[in-house]
């Protein structure tokens, strides 16, 4: 039988050193989503955030304009005749699209979420919560958790 098989079942089985050293944990999530800069990174690595777009006058590659910091930023014409007229934020049609709360909980509450936390671990376990002297709201984390079928 060989151990690499796509035919067993997941749990059947033992995992690798390498898959367990891979997996998400808390420390990975600061780590390596634990600024706005990674998130962004990590968002455009994993296709939920475009890097290319063209104007739709111009048909050229727009630029990214720096915006908020919980934000990615807006697309931006550089031709002088349409300027800011066909800016859109970057976030438009995408996952992020009606996302209010920083991205690193954006994150964190996925992670949160595919664990199954309930609300108090959620506050408690929250890895930005001393930095940003505040905890998430009960609706944030809410939307989160009542999917999740816990809270
Ligand atoms: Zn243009």
């Amino acid at each position: 039988m060989s151990p690499t098989s796509d035919d067993e079942p997941y749990v059947d089985r033992h995992l690798y050193v390498e898959e367990i050293i891979s997996m998400w944990n808390l420390s990975k999530i600061v780590r390596e989503l634990g600024n706005r800069d990674q998130c962004v990174a990590f968002a455009e690595a994993q296709g939920l955030m475009p890097t290319e777009k063209l104007c739709r006058t111009h048909r050229t590659p727009m630029l990214i304009a720096a915006s908020t910091n919980r934000s990615f930023g807006s697309w931006v014409c550089h031709k002088r005749t349409c300027k800011r007229k066909n800016k859109v934020a970057r976030t438009n049609g995408t996952f992020f699209e009606n996302v209010k709360i920083a991205l690193i909980h954006v994150f964190y509450l996925i992670y949160a979420f595919a664990y199954k936390m309930d609300y108090k671990t959620v506050l408690r376990e929250d890895p930005f919560k001393e930095e940003k002297q505040k905890c998430l709201s009960r609706a944030t984390v809410g939307d989160c958790t009542i999917t999740a079928g816990s809270q």
